[in-house]
């Protein structure tokens, strides 16, 4: 498809591309992201989340008669070339995107360490830092450092929601549903991004539940803080993740909107449940929408 699908409102740059590895059927030991901030760390957990992410949602792909050919993954340092995002534009992106045209997953290297200590250093301003800290049994200083690999296997989970709805074909409905300027066509667009943040709960809540990836109350801090700091207005946050609710969604919502998504899309996976129609229901239901049809992929 023409359309560029973004964690944030942007993206940036150069790339090394490396291919996700083949889902494999089973991880011993919890799959997990190192916390340190190497860019071998970086490359290492972003490979990691392709393989065990992608091998969760290959049964539910292949279930409904879609393709579950892994995406190409992309780390980048500076606007990558690429054919959905004209990278010669003046507004400089920073977010990692999906590329339907390439089925790409372009993460990015400059985000990573952005998310989760902005969220942290936004707690810190407004007193609720030291609560996170208890209830994750770290420091107020730890959490200041963030956990930037953590954060990106969560802002690319987001991404790979968006190779789901094209594998699946949920993504040309959305698409048409989203043209024009109208309030439905915005409720249609924020509804396919909400969708997304649903599916990187979903595919994290299976992972947890799954012992594919390690499950501690530090890691799920890492993902809520991820996608908090995605929704952009971090004022007037209560502890354990409470924002005010958005009097009207706007684009890919607010911190509460996404995170009611990702974590009801968590509760999704975590109970086993199916993540591709059950994210979209979840979504459409929350923007006063209507869900695809669970339709025969196009492709
Ligand atoms: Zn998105």
């Amino acid at each position: 498809m023409r359309r560029i699908a973004t964690a944030l409102a942007s993206a940036v740059l150069a790339s090394v591309a490396i291919t996700a590895p083949a889902p494999s059927a089973a991880a011993a030991p919890p799959a997990a992201c190192s916390g340190t901030r190497t860019p071998s760390s970086f490359r290492a957990c972003v490979a990691t989340a392709a393989t065990v992410y992608t091998a969760l949602w290959a049964p539910q792909l292949v279930g409904r008669g879609a393709s579950a050919t892994a995406p190409r993954i992309s780390i980048f340092t500076d606007v990558p070339v690429n054919p959905c995002f004209d990278a010669t534009l003046g507004d400089v992106a920073v977010a990692s995107f999906w590329c339907d045209l390439n089925s790409t997953v372009y993460v990015s290297a400059p985000a990573s360490p952005y998310w989760t200590r902005e969220y942290a250093r936004a707690a810190r301003q407004q007193g609720v830092l030291a609560s996170d800290a208890r209830r994750v049994h770290r420091t107020q200083k730890r959490l200041l450092k963030g956990h930037p690999n953590q954060g990106a296997a969560t802002e690319f989970a987001h991404e790979l929601g968006h190779w789901v709805q094209y594998a699946s074909g949920q993504d040309d409905y959305y698409f048409v549903k989203g043209q024009g300027t109208s309030r439905m066509a915005d409720r249609y667009r924020s509804s396919f991004e909400l969708s997304a943040d649903c599916m990187a709960g979903w595919v994290q809540g299976r992972a947890a539940v799954t012992g594919t990836w390690r499950d501690t109350p530090f890691i799920r801090w890492a993902g809520l803080a991820t996608l908090a700091e995605l929704g952009g207005d971090l004022s007037d946050m209560k502890p354990n993740f409470v924002f005010p609710k958005e009097t009207e969604i706007i684009a890919h919502g607010g911190p509460n909107a996404r995170l009611t998504m990702y974590r009801r899309g968590f509760a999704l996976g975590s109970t086993g449940a199916e993540g591709i129609d059950g994210c979209a229901a979840v979504a459409a239901h929350f923007t006063g929408t209507v869900a695809p049809p669970r339709s025969e992929p196009p492709r």
